[in-house]
Formats: C-alpha cells, structure tokens, sequence
C-alpha cells in the first residue's frame, strides 16, 4: 500500500466551472480501458445516443477525503435525478464525471459529499449492485481507508 498525502485536486463541476480541494484521492476507477477501441458503430466516427462504445462514452469515479474546500462555490440550481447533496460538507467527495468524445454531448458531473463511509457506499450502487467501475473505485477506497473497508463489509 503506496502512502498517499494530501494535495489540492481540482474538481470539475457540474456547471464547467471547477473547484480546488485540499485533500486525498483514495480512491480512483475509470470504465475505459487504455487505448480501448471503438465498438458497436462500424462506419461511423462516434456511437448515436444509447450505442454502447466504451471509447466515445465512459466514466471516472474518485473518492476525496476533503480537507478544506478552497475558493467560491456556487452549486447550480439544476439537480437531475439521483443527485444528491451538492453543498461541500463532509470528509468524503464522491466525484463522478461522465465522459463523452462525441461533438454535442456534454461531460456530466456528479458530486457527493458525505461524512459517513457507509453513504459512500450506497452512492455507488446501481440498482441495488456494486458492479463495474463502482466496485473498483470503492475497493480501492477501502484500502485506503478504514471506514469505508468497514463498510463494505456491511452494505
Ligand atoms: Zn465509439
């Protein structure tokens, strides 16, 4: 186990704007693989909306242990369904960036922020599940931090 130190992050919003953080990334998973190649839409430079290619949409999931909040934040009013806390409070930051290549499509951005591991947890779980890139991202989470290998036992 690397000893990770905290550094400032910073943090893509919602909105585009960003936001620096004090704090640690315990935790880091992508749904892309490296140098994945494009899939389901042969002919075509990018897949339409709903075609699954791993190379024109994907992922990034990290987990913050915050400590300190730096500069203004100012959470926009849109929230779509499933987001949750906006407001930078709590030790842990679960940041999830939504990737997309194709022209028109914007980066979706979702920020948790909690000071409970097992809610952690719960905002990883799709349909009840822990699969895929949010599996990985809380595993290596759990490694790195105590309470939220605890509360992996226990979801
Ligand atoms: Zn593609």
């Amino acid at each position: 186990m690397t000893t990770l130190t905290p550094e400032t992050h910073t943090i893509r919003l919602r909105d585009g704007n960003e936001l620096d953080i004090q704090g640690t990334r315990i935790g880091h998973a992508s749904s892309a693989g490296d140098d994945e190649p494009h899939t389901n839409h042969p002919g075509e430079p990018f897949g339409m909306p709903g075609t699954r290619c791993r190379a024109c949409r994907w992922i990034e999931l990290s987990i913050y242990l915050v400590d300190a909040v730096y500069g203004v934040y100012t959470p926009d009013t849109e929230t779509a369904e499933n987001e949750t806390a906006e407001a930078p409070q709590g030790r842990y930051l679960v940041h999830k960036l939504g990737q997309s290549i194709v022209p028109g499509e914007i980066i979706k951005v979702n920020l948790y922020w909690t000071d409970k591991a097992i809610d952690v947890v719960k905002s990883l779980l799709y349909q009840g599940r822990l699969d895929g890139a949010n599996r990985l991202v809380a595993a290596r989470a759990a490694q790195n931090d105590p309470e939220i290998y605890k509360a992996l036992q226990v979801w």
